[in-house]
């Protein structure tokens, strides 16, 4: 038995992903763009997130970015 994914939790922590989109969906007011638009989400990061999440909820920023290995300094 599973329960639908929130999608205002991150499915890999459970943490408030703080996603400005879903913000947006709740209150009905209009939201500076979120910050998962700044971010670039490696493969090895969505490949974490269980299927039944994927599209519904959001990554937090802490896991999106924990697994981003540093760039390169060139
Ligand atoms: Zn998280």
């Amino acid at each position: 038995m599973s329960t639908a994914p929130d999608p205002r939790r991150c499915p890999l922590c459970g943490q408030p992903n703080d996603c400005a989109m879903q913000r947006q969906r709740d209150t009905g007011e209009p939201q500076p763009p979120c910050w998962c638009t700044t971010v670039r989400f490696e493969r090895v990061v969505l490949e974490r997130i269980p299927t039944e999440a994927r599209r519904l909820a959001c990554v937090c920023r802490a896991c999106a970015t924990a697994a981003t290995p540093a760039p390169p300094s060139a």
